[in-house]
Formats: C-alpha cells, structure tokens, sequence
C-alpha cells in the first residue's frame, strides 16, 4: 500500500497519501506510528500537508472517546505531521478533514491552474509564483486588456464544465516535440523524477502536480474579481478571487 504512495508523490513519503487518488475523501482510518510533543505520525493520512503555495488542511482525529483538532499539516523529510491540540496514543485513529476549508482550498487550487494555462497561452511571460489568491510573472507587458479577456475565457470554462484528468506519465512518455512552452515544463521538474503525475485541464493547461483538485471546472465557479498590478522589477501581479 505505502509503496505505491512513494512511488506517486516524487518528494517520497513515509506515509501513504490518500488525497493523491481521492481529493474528495474526508473522513479515513489510520493508525498512529509515532507521537511527540503536539504532533502525531500517521501511516496514511488524507489531510493535505502545506505545500507549493496550498495551505494545509485542518479537522479532527478520534481516538475512542478522546479527539484531538489537527491544526496544521507539514511534511518534513519524508514524514507528514499533524499538529495537535491534544494527546494520541499509537495505535487506531479516524481522521476528519475540515471540508469545507478543504474543498474552497480545492476549488482556488484548480483556479490557479485554469488561469496559469491562460496566460501562458497569451504568452505572457513566464509565471515565477502562484498561490491560492494571485499569479506573478517576470517582466511582463500583460495589460489590462489581456486580464478583462483572461477573465472572460476563464468563466467561458467554468460554464462549459470541462473534466479535469489526471493521469500519471513516465518523463521519456511525455512527447515535447518542438513545444518550447512543454520543453521548459520539462526542464523544471528534478530530474531524478520519472514518474509524473499530471494534471490536465484539456484544452487549457496541462502541468504536473501533487495537489488536491476539483472534478470539473463547473465545480471552481465564476471569477468575483481578477485584478493586475505592477510588482518589483517589471513583475505584473493577478490577483483572483471566486465566487
Ligand atoms: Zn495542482
């Protein structure tokens, strides 16, 4: 079981990850391998530890009558933490995530790509950073204009409901041809990774990732507001938010 978690998250973990096949799993059973002082160990956990610009999810872990809040997730080394707000011993466990936290992480997540596809279809330089709330490109003559028709196509998808696939990939699979955009793709993933798993929104952005998703673009919703600013050193800045 915990082989093919390792084998599917390229940073290796010790404990199976289940968001990896199933961003819409909430509640699971476990067992605690390790405790310390405000934090446990699991051998899978479906609570998304904080990474690549996701924050990590919070919820619940039950131990017959005793429960204890996850307050946040990190992984360090190969090892996912749950910080705790109480005491767990080794042994069984149920995990609960916060939903609702979880699926609005999901749906801004999946945003982040639909837009990231988008203007690096408008060729609008190449993005340095991306989280949940803004995108930031290097010197970038992306204009006003450009933000007004990202943000039309980005509804046009939300409307059209278009399925997200994911799908794993072994790197000498995966045909760059004379794409420069899908050949520097290739060159920022480490190269002692071999299998990748992608994650497509067919027709707008293809990328590799580890993160939790939505099912269809329907599921992200309508854009409230995509503002551009000017950042440092000729850097535009987007910021989004849903409604
Ligand atoms: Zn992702």
């Amino acid at each position: 079981m915990s082989g093919k978690a390792e084998q599917s998250d390229f940073s290796g973990s010790s404990a199976e990850l289940l968001y990896v096949d199933d961003s819409y799993l909430r509640e699971f059973d476990a067992t605690v391998v390790r405790t310390g002082p405000g934090y446990v160990l699991l051998n899978r956990t479906a609570f998304y530890p904080k990474s690549g610009g996701q924050s990590s999810d919070t919820g619940l872990l039950q131990q017959g009558t005793r429960q204890a809040r996850v307050l946040k997730v990190l992984k360090r080394g190969r090892d996912i933490f749950h910080y705790v707000d109480g005491t767990m011993s080794e042994g069984l466990v149920r995990g609960i995530i916060d939903w609702d936290a979880r699926f609005y992480n999901m749906r801004r997540h999946s945003a982040e790509h639909l837009l990231t596809g988008l203007f690096e279809m408008m060729d609008a330089g190449p993005k340095v950073y991306s989280d949940l709330e803004h995108l930031e490109f290097r010197p970038s003559e992306i204009t006003e204009d450009d933000v007004r028709q990202v943000e039309a196509q980005f509804n046009e998808a939300v409307k059209a409901d278009v399925h997200l696939k994911i799908y794993y990939a072994a790197r000498r699979e995966l045909e760059v041809g004379d794409d420069e955009r899908k050949r520097s793709f290739l060159e920022k993933i480490p190269k002692n990774i071999e299998r990748l798993r992608m994650v497509e929104i067919p027709g707008y952005s293809l990328t590799f990732c580890f993160g939790t998703h939505v099912r269809s673009t329907g599921e992200i919703g309508l854009l409230r507001e995509l503002k551009l600013s000017r950042g440092k050193k000729g850097r535009r800045i987007v910021e989004f938010t849903l409604e």
